[in-house]
C-alpha cells in the first residue's frame, strides 16, 4: 500500500483562464491513479483540516508574518496577484494552508510507517521565499515540512531533493543556513528563476545545485543521479527525504526544454529508494497533463514495486 494525501479542496485555488498551474492538473493525476493497474494498492487519505492543527504557526517558522497576512488579505478581499504569474483567489489562503497541512501529514505518516508517501496538493511551493510568493507558489511547503520534521523526535537531518525543472530558489534560500537540512536540485539552466548556479553551495556545503542545459535528456539525468545526487544525499544520512516532485522536465512540457520521458522518473525514484524508504514525495510543477499523470503513476508504481 502507498498513501496518497489528496483533497478536492485543492481544486479551489483558482488561477484563471489559461494559467498552466490549474486545478485540472490534480484531476488528471487522480483519474490516472484511480484507473491504474495498482489502483487497489493506493490508500487515499485526506489532509488534516486546518482548524484541527495550528498550521499557521508552522508557516510562520519560515515565512514573515507580514507576508502571510498579505496572502490572507488578498484572498479575503476577492483575490489578486502576488506577482505577474502568481494569482490568489478567494479560497487560496485556506487552500494553501491545507496544502501545508497535507505536507505535514506526509511527514507524520512517513515517520510512523518508514515508507514512502505521495502528497498530491497545490498550490506548489518551491519558489516562495520567506517574504514573497512567486512563480505560482504561495507557501514553501517543502521547507515548512522540513522545519516541522526537525521538531519531531528521531529526526535530526532532513534532505530535500528538488527535481522540478526549475530551481527551487525559495526552498534553498530558506534552508541553506540550516546545517540540519540538505538541499539538492536538478534544474534547467538558464531558465526561470535564474538562481541555482553550481557555485551556490549553502552555508555548510549543504546545498548541491546541478544545472542542466536545455535539450538534455534522461541519460544526462541518470549520470547526475549516479555520480552526484545519490552520493550527496547518502552522505548526509537523512532521517527523512523530502522530494519536490515537479514533472515539468518532461519533453512535452510547455514551460521548459528538457527531454525527459515519464519512465525516467521511475529510475530517479529507484535511485532515491536506495538512499532511504522514508520519502515524502510532494507535487511541485508539471504542466502537460498526460505526461504529468503518467509520471506520477511511474513514481508511485516504482515505490510499490520496490515493496
Ligand atoms: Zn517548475
Amino acid at each position: 500500500m502507498l498513501p496518497v494525501i489528496y483533497s478536492d479542496e485543492f481544486l479551489e485555488h483558482k488561477t484563471g483562464y489559461s494559467h498552466p498551474e490549474k486545478p485540472e492538473r490534480l484531476t488528471a493525476i487522480v483519474n490516472a491513479l484511480q484507473s491504474a493497474p495498482f489502483a487497489s494498492q493506493i490508500q487515499w487519505r485526506s489532509p488534516t483540516p486546518i482548524i484541527q492543527r495550528p498550521v499557521q504557526s508552522f508557516v510562520e517558522a519560515v515565512h514573515d508574518q507580514g507576508y502571510i497576512h498579505k496572502v490572507k488579505q488578498v484572498a479575503e478581499t476577492g483575490g489578486g496577484y502576488l506577482d505577474a504569474d502568481t494569482p490568489v483567489s478567494p479560497h487560496s489562503y485556506d487552500v494553501a494552508l491545507l496544502a501545508v497541512s497535507a505536507w505535514l501529514d506526509g511527514v507524520d505518516i512517513v515517520r510512523e510507517t518508514g515508507k514512502p508517501i505521495f502528497v498530491l496538493a497545490r498550490p506548489p511551493g518551491h519558489h516562495a521565499e520567506s517574504n514573497t510568493g512567486m512563480g505560482f507558489c504561495l507557501f514553501s511547503n517543502a521547507a515548512i515540512a522540513a522545519f516541522y520534521a526537525l521538531q519531531q523526535s528521531g529526526i535530526n537531518r532532513v534532505a530535500i531533493l528538488d527535481w522540478d525543472v526549475h530551481h527551487g530558489n525559495g526552498t534553498q534560500a530558506i534552508v541553506e543556513t540550516n546545517p540540519q537540512i540538505a538541499y539538492c536540485s536538478l534544474h534547467q539552466f538558464p531558465c526561470y528563476p535564474g538562481t541555482g548556479k553550481a557555485t551556490e553551495t549553502g552555508l555548510y556545503n549543504n546545498v548541491l545545485n546541478l544545472p542542466v542545459t536545455p535539450g538534455s535528456d534522461g541519460s544526462i539525468y541518470q549520470s547526475l543521479f549516479a555520480q552526484q545526487v545519490v552520493p550527496f544525499l547518502s552522505n548526509f544520512q537523512p532521517d527523512l527525504l523530502i522530494i519536490s516532485t515537479g514533472y515539468d522536465a518532461n519533453a512535452t512540457d510547455p514551460l521548459a526544454s528538457i527531454n525527459l520521458q515519464p519512465q525516467d522518473y521511475g529510475l530517479f525514484t529507484n535511485y532515491c529508494l536506495k538512499i532511504t524508504d522514508k520519502i515524502l514525495f510532494g507535487l511541485e510543477g508539471g504542466y502537460e497533463l498526460n505526461a504529468l499523470a503518467e509520471s506520477v503513476l511511474v513514481t508511485i508504481g516504482s515505490c510499490l514495486q520496490s515493496g
